[in-house]
């Protein structure tokens, strides 16, 4: 079975654009994998508009896991041409975070001022699902727990073909929560983390819901994954700073890297 990632979408917080954005990328959280016929999208960011470069023709189904739904990873819905294809059946999965379930996440942004036309008026055929802890996604069997970020979020651990993705956006690593996180990622072939700051930014900024690359890196050491990707890059980050940290992340762990929209992986 083929297990593959891509990375439509690394940028944290807002989308950026811009010569100094132009290798790692400007759109904010969107992750596509596929797992032989399952298809999967972690989080709706601006990458999310990307997708169509990614689904073949029968990917008529579409799972999509969604982390949290503060609004840099709820921006990419209105305008993602997969939700204009009446060909298309897309189910997203949420958390309550408070008090409104996921439908009511999602229309709480996409409805008059905000926005003109609710889900409920895409020609593709939405659906919303609370998230169980686990369960399983055709041949995918999808994990969930807490991280620590302002309002909540989900992490998610998904396994397909005996391949095993990470995703671990706007969560807070610190040396006290790696033992947990490092257990539930244990052995993963890919992490994808939080990394939005680097060491010398994260005094003042720790109850930001967000992790240091360094963090991530350790991280990944700590639960033996095979790859490591840093997500959600600072809005105010160039591609020449990220160039430069890299050095640091490959100290930490030697496939750890600094996540670049467009990256294809196979797993
Ligand atoms: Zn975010
Ligand atoms: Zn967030």
């Amino acid at each position: 079975m083929e297990a593959s990632v891509a990375i439509l979408g690394t940028r944290g917080s807002v989308p950026v654009s811009g010569e100094a954005y132009l290798r790692y990328g400007g759109a904010t959280t969107c992750v596509f994998l596929r797992f032989g016929d399952q298809v999967v999208v972690l989080d709706c960011g601006t990458g999310m508009l990307e997708l169509p470069k990614v689904l073949h023709k029968n990917d008529q189904q579409i799972a999509v896991l969604l982390s949290h739904p503060h609004v840099d990873h709820l921006l990419g819905i209105p305008m993602c041409p997969v939700v204009f294809d009446p060909e298309k059946k897309i189910d997203i999965y949420g958390a309550v975070w408070n008090g409104l379930d996921v439908r009511q996440q999602v229309c709480a942004f996409l409805a008059p001022p905000l926005w003109p036309v609710g889900p409920d008026r895409f020609p593709a055929e939405i659906s919303f699902h609370d998230l169980p802890d686990t369960f399983c996604l055709g041949n995918v069997t999808v994990e969930s727990m807490n991280g620590v970020h302002p309002g909540g979020v989900s992490l998610f651990r998904l396994t397909g073909g005996g391949k095993t993705v990470v995703f671990m956006t706007d969560c807070t690593v610190t040396a006290e929560n790696i033992p947990v996180l490092a257990e539930f990622a244990r052995d993963c072939d890919l992490l994808l983390c939080d990394g939005q700051y680097s060491q010398q930014e994260w005094k003042g900024r720790e109850h930001f819901g967000h992790s240091t690359w360094r963090a991530a890196a350790q991280l990944g050491t700590a639960c033996g994954a095979r790859m490591v990707r840093v997500i959600h890059h600072d809005p105010a980050r160039t591609d020449v700073q990220l160039d430069s940290a890299a050095r640091e992340l490959t100290k930490l762990h030697k496939n750890c890297a600094f996540a670049r929209a467009g990256e294809e992986i196979l797993l």
